[in-house]
């Protein structure tokens, strides 16, 4: 991110640039209630880390939010708890409970992102989910207050945490006491499962669209021959059919077209209508 005058220059997962009328990095409870307060009424997006989200139009007239510094720490609580603020990386949070000899969220390795970015898109890979790991959540309203979550009040779904308006703060994770070797060896079982079945590599934004009930996207979009379809600098992964990869030179356009593409053809040929998994800001 960098500042030009009061604007601001943000970058989303597959490195597109947009710029936005004020980006703001908040340090703490406070500042971040006073922020709310001033920009009360206007368009306000909070973000993580931009790897869930493309950045569609060059202007966005919208302010930005980050959370930072109170909202970087992490606190083992017991043998059982951990509680992370919600800018807090996610391979931070797995490289701290391995050091901690704390398992349960190996199946994470390999998702980029904050905790915030993910406990709100109920972030999950290989048949697990960040919602089942969490006992409680403190967010913020848009009115500046606290309010406190037990996981019994929360609907986590797929990819949806039910948390919209809210601004997650920090969450208290289960986690269970393992040997570190036992948790490390799970991670890289996930980490290898990951590179073979998706082009980690290249710039993506994950999965693009969310798998319909009962399907695959990724399936549906093989058996459509639609994979390597390709528009200037974005084309769809050979080796994962809901992966839309670009070589970091890309229009957010492109991307788009072949989103569209993808959806038009799976309506004609399926009747299914697939819906992005990725936000896409305008
Ligand atoms: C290579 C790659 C692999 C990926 N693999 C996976 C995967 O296996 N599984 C998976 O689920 N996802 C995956 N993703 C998608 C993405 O990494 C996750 O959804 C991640 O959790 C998003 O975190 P973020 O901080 O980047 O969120 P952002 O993209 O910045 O934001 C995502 C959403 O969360 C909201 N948000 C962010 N922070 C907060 C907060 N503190 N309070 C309230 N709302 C907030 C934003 O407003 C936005 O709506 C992958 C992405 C990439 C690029």
């Amino acid at each position: 991110m960098s500042l030009i005058g009061e604007k601001s220059v943000i970058k989303d997962c597959y490195g597109v640039t947009a710029e936005c009328v004020r980006f703001v990095s908040v340090e703490t409870i406070e500042h971040l209630r006073s922020v709310l307060c001033k920009f009360r009424g206007r368009d306000i997006k909070i973000v993580g880390s931009f790897t869930n989200m493309i950045l569609a139009h060059c202007k966005l007239n919208r302010i930005i939010i980050k959370l930072d510094g109170a909202f970087s720490n992490i606190q083992l609580i017991d043998n059982q708890r951990v509680r992370v603020g919600s800018s807090v990386k996610i391979p931070s949070l797995l490289n701290f409970c391995l050091k901690s000899g704390l398992g349960g969220l190996e199946f994470m390795v390999g998702i980029p992102g904050t905790v915030g970015g993910a406990i709100y898109c109920n972030a999950g890979a290989f048949g697990n989910e960040i919602g089942d790991y969490i006992q409680e959540i403190t967010c913020m309203d848009r009115e500046g207050d606290i309010k406190k979550f037990k996981k019994r009040d929360i609907n986590f779904s797929y990819r949806n945490s039910g948390l919209r308006g809210y601004i997650i703060l920090d969450a208290v994770i289960r986690v269970s006491p393992f040997p570190e070797v036992e948790i490390k060896n799970k991670m890289q079982r996930f980490f290898f499962r990951r590179l073979q079945s998706q082009d980690y590599y290249n710039s993506s934004c994950g999965c693009f669209f969310r798998n319909p009930p009962g399907a695959c996207a990724g399936g549906i979009i093989e058996d459509l021959n639609l994979k390597s379809r390709k528009r200037a600098g974005a084309w769809v992964s050979e080796k994962h059919g809901n992966f839309i990869l670009s070589d970091g030179d890309v229009h957010p356009q492109d991307i788009l077209a072949i989103k569209d593409v993808i959806q038009r053809k799976v309506w004609r040929e399926r009747r299914i209508w697939f819906n992005p998994e990725v936000e896409i800001l305008w």
